[in-house]
């Protein structure tokens, strides 16, 4: 901003939020921290941040040799593994834009992507080049491809203009600067998973990612500190990898990237030997786990915390963690569009004479936001309402890592005026400001005029010893508008009845929030982030009928 009156400025330097300002304070104070990765090729690779550093400055080199410039999309398709890390910093430090591909989308809406974002070069995975070979000939912007191995594990391929990433940064030697601008130049992208409509792209910026990165790191939100051992499980390509590719590097934690090993068993094996002391990632890869454990037996010593997000975490699992494991849950609620943290739900004093069923029922709120984070929540006229833990409403957020429009002015109808983004999620508030997310504005069950939520009634029915699974959608009635239906998955080999469903949940819920009907199903349809697939639910539903009478 201009100074346009002749008021006295403050006398401080300008410093650019830039990201691989990040890697090099890393580097220097912090600079034989370790990084371990479980490779894509199988075996452990460690190194250190300076040898991270290091060799992103080979790879920026080369990328502008190769005519990378300021602003050019390069695409990455890869699990969290080292060199998806030096990949990011490489292209942030030539002032080009790193964008994420998810590859557990349909390959033509990957295409889709990226020809939207003119992707010029893809670093891809060994894991996913028969995908990229059909995704490819379909992307005339590509110019080149680079798999993240070396010559000795090159695939056999019909892509064109392929070298392995190992050959490509040894043509380079490192005397190189990285390039220095404007904080607010692009950084990074990531489209949001697009259930509805085309995905639209949320563009970072360095100065977002930097002050976002730094929020997220404070004691209440992960409490990161150069002690600790961050293991993202969530992966880079999953919302800006909840930013732990600058806030582990920005704080100098260890860092224990899982590579493709999503399992169960294979999170545990990493957890455990690697001393991992904080991790993150969506329910759904918790359930594995303490599944494994509960099979298996298993401790986890050196785990102080869990961050949870992406999707509601279940109550089963926070108790689990907590009672059984003696491991901390941070609840945690974000968006693409949020660069993504929103929220975490870390104690704040007027809670902490809490304990027991009180404290699991605090948790299950999505928490408080950082400094950085505003929030409202307002009624469908932009009336703003109460924080009372009742009301509930649309939530907005606003802030300098909250997007301010989507690439080519996508949904232009979720921002107001006033900077207001609206998150399509329904949530109250209480007078502490913790946050809790009762709906999507597009599940919430609209029954004679009241709001039920969905979400709430999920999360009790998962409560049930014999449930795996549980979706709530509104289904057609023709008093009430809406009613809510509960779609149950059993836990293998048990079989629980409507009954028993409907009897668990009695009390703990008002009583015209009861479902109408209870059904069994196999299996709930999941997006490519792995959250319950609602429009999908309901189109496989829509012949059904509530039991009358
Ligand atoms: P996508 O929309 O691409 O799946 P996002 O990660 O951006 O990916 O999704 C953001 C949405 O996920 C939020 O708007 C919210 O509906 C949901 N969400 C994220 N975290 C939570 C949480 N802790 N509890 C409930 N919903 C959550």
């Amino acid at each position: 901003m201009k100074n346009k009156g002749d008021h006295m400025l403050g006398m401080m330097q300008e410093w650019p939020l830039l990201c691989h300002k990040v890697i090099d304070h890393a580097a220097i104070y912090h600079g034989k921290r370790e990084i371990v990765s479980r490779s894509v090729e199988g075996p452990f690779h460690r190194t250190d941040y300076a040898g991270i550093r290091e060799r992103s400055l080979k790879l920026a080199q080369r990328l502008d040799r190769d005519g990378c410039r300021l602003g050019d999309r390069i695409a990455t398709m890869a699990w969290n593994t080292w060199r998806h890390l030096e990949t990011w910093y490489g292209v942030l430090g030539i002032g080009a834009v790193y964008h994420t591909l998810n590859p557990r989308l349909f390959p033509d809406q990957i295409a889709w992507i990226m020809n939207d974002a003119e992707d010029k070069m893809l670093f891809v995975d060994l894991t996913f080049i028969k995908l990229v070979e059909m995704i490819a000939p379909k992307v005339p912007s590509l110019e080149r491809i680079v798999v993240l191995t070396d010559d000795a594990h090159m695939p056999e391929t019909s892509l064109k203009n392929v070298v392995s990433y190992e050959s490509y940064i040894a043509e380079a030697d490192g005397d190189f600067a990285w390039a220095e601008f404007d904080e607010r130049t692009a950084a990074g992208m990531c489209y949001t998973s697009g259930t509805t409509g085309d995905p639209k792209g949320v563009v970072y910026s360095h100065r977002s990612n930097v002050l976002h990165a730094m929020a997220a790191m404070q004691p209440d939100m992960l409490n990161l500190a150069s002690r600790d051992r961050l293991m993202p499980v969530v992966p880079l390509f999953h919302a800006n990898g909840w930013s732990t590719a600058f806030s582990g590097p920005m704080t100098g934690c260890a860092m224990i990237m899982p590579g493709a090993g999503m399992d169960g068993a294979s999170i545990y094996e990493i957890l455990t030997q690697e001393k991992v002391t904080i991790t993150a990632a969506v329910p759904t890869v918790w359930l594995m786990l303490l599944q494994h454990m509960e099979k298996h037996g298993g401790k986890l010593p050196d785990l102080s915390r869990v961050v949870i997000g992406g999707s509601a975490c279940p109550q089963a699992i926070t108790k689990a963690f907590q009672d059984d494991y003696g491991v901390d849950v941070i609840h945690a609620w974000g968006m693409t569009e949020m660069s993504p943290l929103g929220t975490l739900c870390s104690i704040k004093p007027e809670y902490s004479h809490l304990e027991g069923q009180e404290k699991l029922d605090l948790q299950a709120k999505q928490g408080h936001p950082p400094f950085t984070v505003e929030m409202k929540i307002t009624d469908d006229e932009n009336i703003e309402l109460p924080w009372d833990a009742k009301t509930f409403g649309r939530l907005k957020v606003r802030g300098p890592a909250v997007s301010s429009s989507y690439y080519k002015g996508r949904g232009a109808e979720q921002f107001d005026a006033e900077g207001w983004f609206d998150t399509g999620d329904v949530a109250h508030v209480d007078s502490y400001g913790y946050m809790q997310i009762t709906d999507r504005a597009k599940d919430v069950i609209k029954s004679g005029g009241e709001w039920i939520s969905s979400i709430e009634i999920e999360n009790l029915a998962v409560g049930h010893p014999d449930v795996a699974e549980a979706a709530v959608i509104g289904v057609a009635h023709p008093k009430w508008d809406e009613r809510p239906l509960l779609v149950i998955v059993a836990k293998e080999g048990r079989s629980p009845d409507k009954q028993s469903i409907l009897d668990f949940l009695d009390g703990k819920i008002a009583k015209w929030w009861m479902p109408d009907d209870v059904i069994f199903i196999d299996e709930i349809p999941h997006t490519a982030t792995g959250k319950i697939q609602k429009t999908t639910l309901r189109e496989t539903l829509k012949d059904y009928q509530l039991p009358t009478g």
